[in-house]
């Protein structure tokens, strides 16, 4: 018995956003997963959030602080 399967085209990545806080205003921003992804790969230890502001990021067990307003206003 052969089973034929066809190879599944990769989907695009969903816009995934997800919450860091910032060691430097002690905001909690939204942040692009990719962009989030690229700055761990690259040991850089800041991204930019959706407001424009440039997240440094805080240790993981760092409660979250205030929401950042104008990453949640971001479209
Ligand atoms: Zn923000």
């Amino acid at each position: 018995m052969v089973i034929r399967t066809r190879p599944t085209a990769p989907r695009p990545a969903p816009d995934e956003r997800i919450k860091i806080m910032c060691s430097a205003d002690r905001r909690t921003h939204l942040v692009r997963d990719v962009e989030y992804g690229t700055a761990l790969a690259d040991r850089a230890g800041a991204c930019p959030a959706l407001c424009g502001h440039r997240v440094v990021f805080a240790a993981m067990i760092t409660p979250f602080g205030p929401c950042c307003r104008s990453c949640a206003a971001a479209p």
